[in-house]
C-alpha cells in the first residue's frame, strides 16, 4: 500500500459489506457508544437540508471519535421516492481524514455503512435490554434496514420466528420469501402491524412513516422495541402509548431532545418530560445506568444515528483496507504549500 500523500482509497459497497461483518460492526458499536458516554469524542448535532416539496433531504454528519483517533464527515441524502426502484432512499460518501495530520485517506460508500452500522447499533442495544429468552422478532418495514435488522438482531439473542408487516404487500411478500430463503428460521408476511406485534419479544420499527405504525397497546410485557426511522421533530413511528409505557434509551440525549418526534410529541403533550430517558445505551453498557429492572417491563431504544459511528467504522474499513492490496487508489493532484 503506498504512502504517497496524496492517495485517496476507495471503498464501495461490495468492499464495505466484505471488510465490516455484521457481527464485528456489533463489537465495534459497542465500545464507540461506550467511549462516547464516557465523554470521549466530538460529535456536534447534524445539519439537514430539505429540498423543495420535501422530495428529499442532505444530511452532513461530522464527528471525531477519540478512541481510536477517527475523523469523518458522511454527507447523505435521503429520498424516500427511491425506495421500491433501483436507488437506494439513502444514499452518500463517509470521508475519512487522517487524525493526525489531516489528510483526506479514504473515499467509503455509505450507504452499506449506514445500513451496516444502525442494525449493529440496534443489535448492541437489544443485548443490553431485551430478554434474555426473546425469541419473536416484529419487524415494522421492509426496505434496507429491515433486510440489515434481521441480520443484526439474531446475532444477540436466540431470534427463532420473524414477522414482518409493512405498507406495501407485495413488496412485503417479496422481502419475506427473499430473507426466508438466507435465514434458518421462518420467516412470515402478515397484513397488518398489529399481526406482526402482538406477542413479539423485540420489535424494530423500521419505516419511513411520518405517522405511528407502532402502538403501546398491542406490546407484550416484557417486549423491547427499537424504534429507527422518523429522525425529525415532527414524525414519529411509535405512538404516545408505546412511550409512556416504555422505559426509554437514546443513542445521545442531545440529538434525541433535538430531532426525536417519537419522543418530542410526548413530551409537547405533556404526557412525559425529558426525565422519561432513563440514559444513553452507552451508559447501560458502561455499567453506570440500569436496563429493564424485571422481566415484564417494556424498553425502547430510540436510534437517531451518530456520526461517531460512521466515523468509528470508516477507521475500521481504512485499517482492514489497507491490509488488502487489491484496493484501488486515487491519487489526488498535488497542491504545493501557500
Ligand atoms: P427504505 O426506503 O429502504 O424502506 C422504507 C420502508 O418503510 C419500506 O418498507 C416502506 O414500505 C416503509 N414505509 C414507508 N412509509 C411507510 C408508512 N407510511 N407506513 C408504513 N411503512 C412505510 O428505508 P431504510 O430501510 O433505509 O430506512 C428505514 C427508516 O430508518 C427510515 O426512516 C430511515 O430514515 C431510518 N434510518 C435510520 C437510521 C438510524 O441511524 N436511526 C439510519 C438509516 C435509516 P413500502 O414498500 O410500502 O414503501
Amino acid at each position: 500500500m503506498t504512502s504517497s500523500p496524496f492517495a485517496l482509497l476507495t471503498l464501495d459497497g461490495d468492499d464495505v459489506a466484505r471488510l465490516l461483518p455484521m457481527r464485528d460492526c456489533i463489537a465495534l458499536m459497542a465500545d464507540t457508544l461506550a467511549s462516547l458516554a464516557d465523554g470521549h469524542g466530538v460529535l456536534p448535532l447534524r445539519t439537514v437540508i430539505p429540498l423543495p416539496d420535501a422530495a428529499g433531504w442532505l444530511y452532513t454528519m461530522p464527528a471525531f471519535a477519540a478512541a481510536p483517533p477517527a475523523l469523518a464527515v458522511k454527507l447523505v441524502t435521503i429520498f424516500p421516492a427511491n425506495h421500491g426502484g433501483p436507488l437506494p432512499s439513502h444514499q452518500g460518501v463517509l470521508i475519512l481524514f487522517d487524525a493526525g495530520d489531516g489528510r483526506p485517506v479514504a473515499l467509503i460508500d455509505a450507504t452499506e455503512v449506514t445500513a451496516i452500522r444502525t442494525a449493529a447499533v440496534s443489535a448492541v442495544a437489544t443485548g443490553a435490554l431485551a430478554r434474555e429468552d426473546a425469541t419473536e422478532l416484529a419487524l415494522l418495514g421492509a426496505g434496507v434496514q429491515a433486510r440489515a435488522h434481521l441480520e443484526a438482531i439474531p446475532l444477540v439473542r436466540p431470534v427463532r420466528r420473524v414477522r414482518v408487516w409493512s405498507r406495501n404487500a407485495g413488496r412485503t411478500l417479496a422481502f419475506a420469501e427473499r430473507m426466508a430463503r438466507r435465514l434458518a428460521f421462518p420467516i412470515e408476511a402478515v397484513p397488518d402491524a398489529r399481526a406482526a406485534v402482538e406477542g413479539a419479544h423485540i420489535v424494530c420499527t423500521v419505516t419511513s412513516a411520518g405517522a405511528p405504525v407502532l402502538r403501546g397497546e398491542w406490546l407484550a410485557p416484557g417486549a423491547h422495541v427499537n424504534a429507527i426511522g422518523a429522525s425529525t421533530p415532527a414524525t414519529r413511528e411509535v405512538d404516545t402509548a408505546t412511550i409512556r409505557r416504555a422505559r426509554v434509551y437514546v443513542d445521545r440525549r442531545a440529538a434525541a431532545l433535538a430531532e426525536a418526534g417519537d419522543l418530542l410529541i410526548p413530551i409537547a403533550e405533556g404526557v412525559i418530560t425529558t426525565a422519561h430517558i432513563v440514559a444513553e445505551i452507552g451508559d447501560v453498557i458502561r455499567g453506570t445506568a440500569d436496563g429493564r429492572s424485571g422481566p415484564a417491563d417494556v424498553t425502547l431504544f430510540k436510534s437517531l444515528g451518530l456520526a461517531i459511528e460512521d466515523a468509528a467504522a470508516a477507521h475500521l474499513l481504512y485499517q482492514r483496507a489497507l491490509a488488502d492490496p487489491a484496493r484501488p487508489i486515487v491519487h489526488l493532484p498535488p497542491r504545493s504549500p501557500q
